[in-house]
């Protein structure tokens, strides 16, 4: 049997080259999209280990029915890798706090919905992986100002997935934080020195290899601070 990976955010930039990378390697892949009438076609579509999905991290109904989509083609998922993210550069000081609330919903309660909804199909499989895309711009000592909304995010996913793998230790999930460097994306611009493929690279083999480590912040293939 294939193993089974859903990607949030696979319409463009990272998570559509870790999308695609996956079903390369032989992942039955669910790619999850907010309009996937309005993607641009990956060419694997008439693939059925390929299926775009309706997916806004921030709605409950969607994430239920792709569970329930997932569900009703496998027993099981393997690894659920929560890439969706929006980034803001609100100040703290004087900034607009509904931006910053804004930016919590995608980036921070968009996963931890994700993995309330898809933990228990994780569970099912025998080598269970969350990876949760995070940012160095939320590490503890790189909070340096700005961009208030996405360094609080990431900086509470990085929590968020240390607690989550304490709450999972004894299972077959592991759960495991990671930056994809600055990467040419709408979100990173034209100027960052990464190819989406590079940025693919530390998600990909998280996904993949056989000695993932477990609640760790990777960067690189190499486990760094939080
Ligand atoms: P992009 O801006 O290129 O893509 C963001 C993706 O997130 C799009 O698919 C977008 O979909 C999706 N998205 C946004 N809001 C929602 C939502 N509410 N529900 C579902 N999907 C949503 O970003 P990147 O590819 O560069 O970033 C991918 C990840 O990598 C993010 O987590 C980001 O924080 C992280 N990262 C990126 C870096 C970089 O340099 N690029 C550096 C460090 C971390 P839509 O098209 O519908 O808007």
């Amino acid at each position: 049997m294939p193993p089974v990976a859903l990607i949030t955010g696979a319409n463009r930039g990272i998570g559509r080259e870790v999308a695609m990378q996956l079903f390369r390697r032989g992942f039955d892949v669910f790619a999850g999209a907010r309009e996937p009438e309005r993607v641009q076609p990956t060419g694997y579509e008439h693939d059925e280990r390929w299926a775009w999905c309706r997916l806004d991290v921030t709605s409950r109904e969607q994430i239920t029915s792709v569970a329930d989509l997932i569900a009703g083609q496998h027993d099981h998922l393997d690894v659920l890798i929560n890439n969706a993210a929006v980034m803001d550069k609100e100040p703290l000081v004087n900034g607009d706090i509904e931006v910053v609330r804004a930016t919590m919903e995608v980036n921070f309660y968009g996963p931890m919905r994700l993995c309330n909804a898809m933990i228990p199909m994780l569970r099912n499989s025998r080598d269970g992986r969350i990876i949760n895309v995070s940012s160095e711009m939320g590490r503890l000592q790189h909070l340096t100002g700005g961009y208030a909304g996405y360094r609080l995010s990431k900086a509470g996913l990085n929590a968020q997935t240390i607690l989550l793998s304490h709450e999972l230790a004894g299972t077959s999930v592991k759960v495991n934080a990671v930056c994809p460097g600055w990467v040419r994306t709408d979100m990173g611009g034209p100027r960052a020195p990464g190819s989406t493929e590079e940025g693919a690279d530390t998600i990909v083999w998280l996904a993949t290899t056989d000695h993932c480590p477990n609640g760790a912040f990777v960067s690189n293939r190499r486990i760094i601070d939080w």
